[in-house]
C-alpha cells in the first residue's frame, strides 16, 4: 500500500522524495510507504483549505448534513475492507475493527450530520432597556485535525466530522503509525462529492507535520488527541499565536470495585476495560483497587479468565488480544514491567512477557500483565502505560480508595462497581475525572461532553460541545426605540 495525501479532492504527490516505512504490527514487517510530508505539503493543503472556505462555510446545514451522511454511508459500506486496513495497520482483532472502530467511524459522521441541523445559538433581551442580544456562531475557518494510532479511524473522524459540518475547512494529519484508513477515507470523500479542499490529509511525522500544521499562523484551531507530553509542546506552541486548543490527552484511569457489586458482570468488564485493544485505549482502566474483603478472591478470578483468553493474529477469528501496534511501544511496555520486577520486587500474577505467535513469530505480542503493588506512588501506578498491563491493589474504606484514585496527575476516565446508589453519587462527585462509569465501561452516548481534567487535557469533544469548539461566538446587541 502506498499511502498518498488528500489535498484539495485528489490524491496526490507530497513535495520531498522521502518515505517513510508503514509496518504490520501483526507479522513485524514493512507492507507499505506513507510520504514523509514536510512543511509544503502543510502550507499547500492550507491554501486549498482557505481557498474552499468561503464557499462551503456558506453552504445550507442541509446541504452540509446529506454529504456528511453520504460519508457515513460509504463508511459502512466499506466496512470489511476498512476493518481489514484497521487490524493490518494496528494490530487490533479484526472482528474488533469491524465490531467497534469502522462502525463509531461512520456513526460520527451520521452523528454530526444530524447535530449540526439541530445547532442552534442563544439570545438575551435586557429586559427594561429595549436592547436584545443574539448569540452568531461562525466557523472559524482552516482549522488543524491530529489524531493518535490506537482508535485511527475512529479519532480521526470524531474530529474532522465535527470540524466540517460547524462549516470548516480542514488540514489533518493522522498517526504515521496507523494511515492507512485515513487514506482509505479519501476514496469515500471524492466518491460522496465533498467539495475539493474542504478537507485535506497530510501524512507524515507529527514532529514535521503535526508541528507545521500546529505552528501555521493562519490555521486558527487545533483539536489535538495523543499523549500528554505532545499536547504540552502543542500548547506551548499554539498558546503565542491564541489559537483555539482541545487537547484530549493521556490517562492512568482507576478501576474502583466495591464488595457489594454486582461479582460477574465486574468481572466479566474488568477483563474489557483492562486489556480492550491491547490496554491501547486512553480510557482503559489500569490500576484496579478492590475493596479487601474480596481482594483474593477477585484475584483468583480474574488471573484465571485473563489466562484463558488467547492472544493471537489479529486476523484469526478466536483471537481476544492482538498485538502491540509497532516494535518501539512493545519495548516501552515491557520495560515498565521490567522495572516493576527488579527495581522494584513486586510480583507479577499472570504475563509480563512478549510472546511469539506461531506463523506470526516476528509479530508485537505480549502477555496480558497483571501486578500487585503496594505503594501507588510507584510507576506502575503513576505513569501511562498505554499497553497491556494492569495492576491491583487492595483498599478498606470509600475515602481511602477515591483518595488513591485520585493521587495522580491524569484525570480523563475512571470506573466504579457498586450497587449501592449513594456511593456511587458520593464517590462519582469526588472523583478527579472527566468520565465516570458506575457499573459499565467504555459506555458511549455521543451527545456527552467527552474529555479529561488535570493532565488528561483542556476542553470536552462529544455533542454540541464539539460544534462550539469549531465555531466563534460573536455577540451582536441591539438597542432598539
Ligand atoms: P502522540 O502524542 O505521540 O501522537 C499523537 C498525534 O500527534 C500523532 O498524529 C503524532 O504524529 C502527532 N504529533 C507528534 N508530535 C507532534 C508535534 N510536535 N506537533 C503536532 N503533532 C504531533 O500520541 P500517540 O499517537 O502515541 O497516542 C497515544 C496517546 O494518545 C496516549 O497518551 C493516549 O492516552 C492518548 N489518547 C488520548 C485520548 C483521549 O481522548 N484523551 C484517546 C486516545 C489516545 P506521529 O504519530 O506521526 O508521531
Amino acid at each position: 500500500m502506498k499511502i498518498k495525501n488528500y489535498i484539495n479532492g485528489s490524491f496526490q504527490e507530497h513535495d520531498s522524495s522521502e518515505w517513510l516505512d508503514n509496518y504490520d504490527p501483526s507479522i513485524g514487517e514493512v507492507y507499505g510507504q506513507i510520504p514523509n510530508s514536510n512543511q509544503k505539503d502543510v502550507e499547500k493543503a492550507y491554501a486549498f483549505a482557505k481557498a474552499a472556505f468561503p464557499s462551503w462555510s456558506n453552504t445550507t446545514l442541509d446541504h452540509r448534513s446529506r454529504i456528511l451522511l453520504k460519508i457515513a454511508d460509504l463508511i459502512e459500506a466499506n466496512l470489511d475492507r476498512l476493518a481489514t486496513a484497521e487490524s493490518r495497520d494496528n494490530g487490533k482483532p479484526l472482528w474488533l475493527a469491524k465490531a467497534v472502530d469502522i462502525p463509531r467511524a461512520s456513526a460520527n459522521f451520521r452523528f454530526f450530520a444530524q447535530a449540526i441541523t439541530q445547532f442552534s445559538s442563544e439570545a438575551h433581551e435586557t429586559i427594561g432597556t429595549n436592547t436584545m442580544n443574539f448569540t452568531l456562531r461562525e466557523p472559524i475557518g482552516v482549522v488543524g485535525c491530529i489524531s493518535p494510532w490506537n482508535l485511527p479511524l475512529y479519532l480521526f473522524t470524531w474530529k474532522v466530522a465535527p470540524a466540517i459540518a460547524a462549516g470548516n475547512c480542514v488540514v489533518a494529519k493522522p498517526s504515521e503509525v496507523t494511515p492507512a484508513t485515513a487514506y482509505l477515507l479519501g476514496e469515500i470523500l471524492t466518491e460522496v462529492g465533498l467539495p475539493a479542499g474542504v478537507l485535506n490529509i497530510v501524512h507524515g511525522e507529527g514532529a514535521r507535520v503535526g508541528q507545521a500544521i500546529v505552528a501555521h499562523p493562519n490555521i486558527k484551531a487545533i483539536s489535538f488527541t495523543g499523549g500528554t507530553a505532545t499536547g504540552a509542546h502543542i500548547a506551548r506552541t499554539a498558546a503565542p499565536m491564541f489559537k483555539k486548543l482541545s487537547l484530549e490527552l493521556g490517562g492512568k484511569n482507576p478501576n474502583i470495585i466495591f464488595a457489594d457489586c454486582d461479582y460477574g458482570k465486574m468481572l466479566k468488564e474488568s477483563i474489557r476495560s483492562s486489556f480492550a485493544n491491547q490496554g491501547q485505549i486512553c480510557l482503559c482502566g489500569s490500576r484496579i483497587y478492590v475493596e479487601r474483603s474480596i481482594y483474593k478472591q477477585f484475584k483468583t478470578h480474574f488471573v484465571d479468565i485473563v489466562s484463558k483468553n488467547k492472544v493471537g493474529n489479529p486476523m484469526d477469528a478466536d483471537t481476544k488480544f492482538g498485538a502491540l501496534v509497532s516494535k518501539s511501544h512493545l519495548e516501552k511496555v515491557l520495560s515498565y514491567v521490567e522495572h516493576a520486577r527488579d527495581n522494584e520486587g513486586y510480583t507479577i500474577l499472570y504475563g509480563g512477557n512478549q510472546l511469539k505467535v506461531t506463523g506470526s513469530e516476528n509479530g508485537y505480542y505480549m502477555q496480558p500483565t497483571i501486578i500487585e503493588v503496594t505503594d501507588n506512588k510507584c510507576r506502575l501506578n503513576q505513569e501511562e502505560i498505554f499497553g497491556p498491563v494492569v495492576t491491583l491493589m487492595p483498599f478498606d474504606t470509600e475515602e481511602e480508595v477515591v483518595s488513591l484514585a485520585n493521587d495522580v496527575q491524569y484525570g480523563l476516565a475512571s470506573t466504579v462497581w457498586t450497587k449501592d446508589i449513594d456511593k456511587a453519587m458520593r464517590v462519582s462527585k469526588k472523583l478527579e475525572a472527566g468520565i465516570v462509569w458506575i457499573n459499565t465501561f467504555l459506555n458511549r452516548d455521543l451527545r456527552t461532553p467527552f474529555g479529561g481534567m488535570k493532565a488528561s487535557g483542556v476542553g470536552r469533544e462529544g455533542g454540541l460541545e464539539a460544534l462550539r469548539f469549531f465555531t466563534e461566538p460573536k455577540n451582536v446587541c441591539i438597542k432598539y426605540n
